[in-house]
């Protein structure tokens, strides 16, 4: 298949993005905090369990994931006067700005995805596209690990 040069520049931008995404699901505080948060609603047998998190909520608002409550910093530490939810002060921070980074990813994907309509790309053409940016950023991702 024959790309053309807006096309090319698509993978390559999405390909940026893919291999960012990639990396944030590497680190993830927020899989380490949402370990806590369902540990103190269901207990710790059952670390199954997914709960859904207002992700928005905890670090815009200081909204208690698990009751509601607003939650507040004391030393290192968050700390729900309600339900006792404590939350490491550094691991809520880099959760955060993961959640931060992600939002942004994910607004520059829609970006493209409107550009993508807009030279109206058939559906073919999109996952095309899309395949092709992720075996790229899949070899950036094994070259990073070396
Ligand atoms: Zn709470």
């Amino acid at each position: 298949m024959e790309l053309t040069e807006e096309e090319l520049k698509l993978v390559e931008e999405l390909t940026g993005i893919i291999s960012e995404q990639d990396k944030l699901g590497d680190e993830s505080p927020k899989q380490e905090l949402e370990a806590i948060i369902t540990e103190k609603i269901y207990g710790s047998k059952m670390v199954d369990k997914r709960v859904n998190i207002w992700w928005w909520g905890l670090f815009n608002e200081g909204e208690c994931p698990v009751c509601k409550e607003k939650i507040e910093k004391k030393g290192g530490e968050y700390l729900c006067p309600k339900c006792g939810l404590k939350i490491q002060a550094e691991l809520y921070d880099k959760a955060k700005e993961q959640d931060n980074k992600e939002a942004e990813l994910d607004e520059k994907e829609s970006k493209l995805r409107k550009r993508m309509d807009e030279i109206k790309l058939t559906k073919e053409r999109i996952n095309e596209i899309y395949s092709l940016a992720m075996e790229r950023s899949e070899k950036i991702g094994k070259k990073d690990e070396t």
